[in-house]
């Protein structure tokens, strides 16, 4: 039966992006067997001012129906002065929690290519492959009680709290061992257990699991000590799990290590691994609409939900190997541009990652 994908292409250079994603899929469709239908939707700041909210029911029902969510990106400075329950950015929240997509997926890739790219020298990041797996649902982001509170001598108090229950580690746990199963057999979970009681469970709930993943080598780390370990010698890492916020700065650190924002995927599943795949970075309001966008980290995507939610393991390496095959044509958008490629812009780099897929 045919997989429903519901594309969300949102803000900015979100629409130019997820186009070039949406060639690739009706590719596969046409060529390569891939059984899956699309439909569209509003969301971000373009859904508020079409519908008043950001993330409007038809789009949540929608989402909720969908096997797959492909979303370009939201917000922009149009929308920065709305009230903080309808500015764009509260969509993916909201699409996050309704749909329980727990599980935050962000590879870490250095494409051989593109080595020259990233801040570290080349030969501590050629052939950096990592993923971090991130807590998104829970956590110190989520945690009550939170706010700020005058005290009694009237000096104000910023709160947040940092809970984790048993049963939302194990599953993140059990999500990161599938995936280090399905790689290098390697996973480090991160964690200030040293310092903070809720991730001294973190720790415990993970080694408790280990027996039941014997071909997956765990490893501990302190969060201070991955933050240096990612500069110093990222290579060492295969999977990485932790907690929503350390998550949330260590996948740019990680991001960074390979360059360019706009080569970098994600995905964001549920406990049966329904996703909703994205890039990870923004709406980019200051090339919006120029056609210059790099919309590889889209296309990744694409390649991501075919792993890991539509079960296409080889349509997904297919999308891998067309992408290097255009970086070895020296394709290249502003952002990965070098002196020794050719620049290209949006439209161009969808057509030849199509063209590569091809032949
Ligand atoms: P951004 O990621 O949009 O842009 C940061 C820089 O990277 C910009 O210079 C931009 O031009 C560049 N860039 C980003 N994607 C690129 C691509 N595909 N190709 C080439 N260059 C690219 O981050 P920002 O500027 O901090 O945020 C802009 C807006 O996006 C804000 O409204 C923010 O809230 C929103 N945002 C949305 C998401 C999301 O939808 N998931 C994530 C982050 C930020």
């Amino acid at each position: 039966m045919s997989k429903n994908i519901l594309i969300l292409p949102g803000d900015g250079i979100g629409p130019e992006i997820v186009a070039e994603a949406v060639k690739v899929i009706e590719c596969l469709q046409a060529e390569f067997g891939l059984d899956v239908m699309m439909e569209h939707a509003d969301v971000g700041g373009g859904a508020y001012d079409a519908h008043g909210h950001p993330l409007p029911d038809t789009t949540l029902g929608l989402a909720r129906a969908a096997d797959a969510i492909l979303l370009g990106a939201v917000g922009g400075p149009q929308w920065e002065g709305l009230d903080i329950a309808v500015r764009p950015e509260r969509a993916l929240l909201g699409l996050r929690s309704e749909l329980a997509l727990f599980s935050n997926l962000r590879p870490a890739v250095l494409f051989d290519q593109l080595a020259g790219a990233s801040s570290l020298r080349p030969e501590i990041v050629a052939g950096l492959d990592m993923m971090i797996v991130r807590e998104l649902t829970g956590g110190i982001y989520f945690g009550q009680p939170r706010g700020v509170r005058t005290l009694e001598h009237g000096e104000r108090q910023g709160f947040n709290t940092l809970v984790y229950k048993e049963s939302e580690i194990e599953r993140i746990a059990r999500s990161a061992f599938v995936i280090a199963q399905k790689r290098a057999h390697k996973l480090c979970s991160v964690d200030k257990a040293n310092v903070l009681e809720s991730t001294e469970l973190w720790r415990q709930c993970v080694s408790d699991l280990a027996s039941d993943y014997p071909d997956v080598e765990l490893s501990h780390m302190y969060v201070d000590n991955a933050a240096m370990q990612l500069v110093r010698a990222p290579k060492q890492f295969d999977v990485m799990v932790t907690t929503n916020m350390f998550g949330d700065i260590l996948s740019d650190i990680a991001a960074m290590l390979t360059g360019s924002i706009g080569m970098l995927p994600s995905a964001s599943l549920d406990a049966e691994a329904k996703g909703m795949y994205e890039p990870i970075h923004g709406s980019a309001p200051d090339i919006a609409g120029q056609g210059v966008a790099n919309p590889l980290a889209t296309i990744l995507s694409v390649a991501m939900m075919l792993r890991y939610t539509l079960s296409e393991p080889a349509l997904a390496e297919r999308i891998d190997v067309a992408v290097g095959k255009v970086l070895d044509q020296g394709l290249r958008t502003p952002d990965i541009y070098s002196q020794d490629g050719t620049r290209v812009g949006t439209v161009a780099m969808g057509d030849a990652v199509v063209l590569a897929l091809r032949t």
